[in-house]
């Protein structure tokens, strides 16, 4: 068995221990006698699995007590459409920070639904950077505002969030979520697709103000209200049990790591490793992301030719460092570091950055 450093964007590296758990448990899940793959949602088990996996990630987000965790199916890419049904409610306007391709993405649901502005948008300069909190001015009677507290095709991210004076503060968390600390209290409700950092694809991780997803419109599709999937504890139909269960076990490896303060170090430490390549030659690795809102999950970066780049992707493939391309909106290269890219990977990456330069420089 070889296994290369994946630093695939999303379905993305998961983990080795907990891969190789599930393996070890597949066949006889719990001592049920069944896989997890065949289990009832209702059943004991893996009532126990849904309730210990939220019992963890609200430890490692130190999570207040007016918090809910509930589970999603739909992807990411729901949600953008959730949000608005939910929350933006006739006569108010919702605000969104245009930050990358995802977030027009959202804003262009919502605009199906009401009214909705961009209060911030750095599409012009090719969605190089966030807003500084101070720039986002939100509307009157504003319903909420949306921001991508990660840019996964771009590459910047949030390290500051804005000031919104009570309005609701909502983020899509995809591809950050408990890659380090934050102030989850800022924020109203942060949804998360769990494939970029926390597990595979299947399911959403949704983490909201309990007084902020009650008294819905009874007329939502249920399969999009959030009051009601809170409120029957993601058990509203079938939820996707085995991307829970994984989930679970990536939280329980994250507190085993020493939780979220030391994944923000170790994933600092990784980032610092590219961005240190980028900064020494600039003129042949061209970062995408102004400096100050680098994201510590996905460098991205430019060679001086798209024969350059695609030639730096397939010699890394051949190196075991898989997963290189930019995203196909972009181009370029991307790498992706998240929560289970071992340092070691980061490492070969940068080793691998330098001889590739001196070679074609
Ligand atoms: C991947 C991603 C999405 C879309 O997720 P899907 O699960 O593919 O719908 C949305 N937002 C961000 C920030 C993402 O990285």
């Amino acid at each position: 068995m070889s296994r290369i450093f994946n630093f695939n964007a999303g379905p993305a590296a998961l983990p080795l221990e907990v891969l190789e758990e599930v393996q070890a448990e597949l066949l006889d899940f719990a001592d049920t006698g069944m896989s997890i793959l065949e289990i009832s949602h209702r059943s004991p088990a893996f009532e126990k699995v849904l309730e210990e996996t939220k019992q963890d990630i609200a430890e490692l987000l130190h999570l207040p007590e007016d918090y809910g965790i509930f589970f999603m199916a739909g992807g990411g890419s729901l949600q953008f459409s959730c949000v608005p049904y939910n929350f933006l409610t006739e006569g108010k306007t919702a605000a969104y920070a245009d930050t990358g391709s995802f977030s027009d993405k959202a804003f262009q649901e919502a605009e199906k639904v009401g009214r909705a502005v961009k209060v911030f948008s750095s599409k012009a300069e090719g969605y190089d950077r966030v807003p500084r909190p101070e720039e986002v001015v939100l509307p009157e009677n504003c319903a909420y505002l949306h921001i991508t507290g990660n840019n996964t095709i771009e590459g910047t991210e949030y390290f500051a969030y804005p000031e919104t004076n009570g309005v609701p503060l909502i983020a899509d968390m995809s591809s950050e979520i408990l890659s380090r600390p934050f102030p989850v209290e800022k924020f109203s409700l942060i949804y998360s697709g769990v494939q970029k950092n926390i597990g595979p694809a299947g399911a959403v991780l949704v983490i909201a103000r309990r007084d902020f997803v009650a008294g819905r419109d009874k007329k939502l599709p249920v399969m999009m209200n959030y009051e009601t999937m809170l409120e029957k504890d993601s058990l509203y139909n079938t939820p996707p049990v085995f991307a829970i269960y994984i989930v679970g076990k990536v939280a329980k490896w994250l507190k085993k790591q020493g939780g979220l303060e030391a994944m923000e170090a170790v994933n600092r430490k990784k980032a610092a490793l590219l961005y240190g390549m980028l900064d020494r030659s600039p003129a042949f690795y061209k970062g995408r992301a102004d400096k100050d809102s680098r994201s510590i999950m996905n460098v991205t970066f430019n060679l001086p030719t798209k024969e350059l780049e695609a030639q730096f992707a397939e010699e890394g493939k051949r190196r075991g460092l898989g997963g290189l391309k930019g995203h196909r909106s972009v181009g370029g290269i991307r790498a992706s570091i998240y929560n289970a890219m071992p340092l070691e990977g980061c490492e070969e990456l940068a080793k691998f950055m330098e001889e590739f330069y001196q070679a074609n420089k």
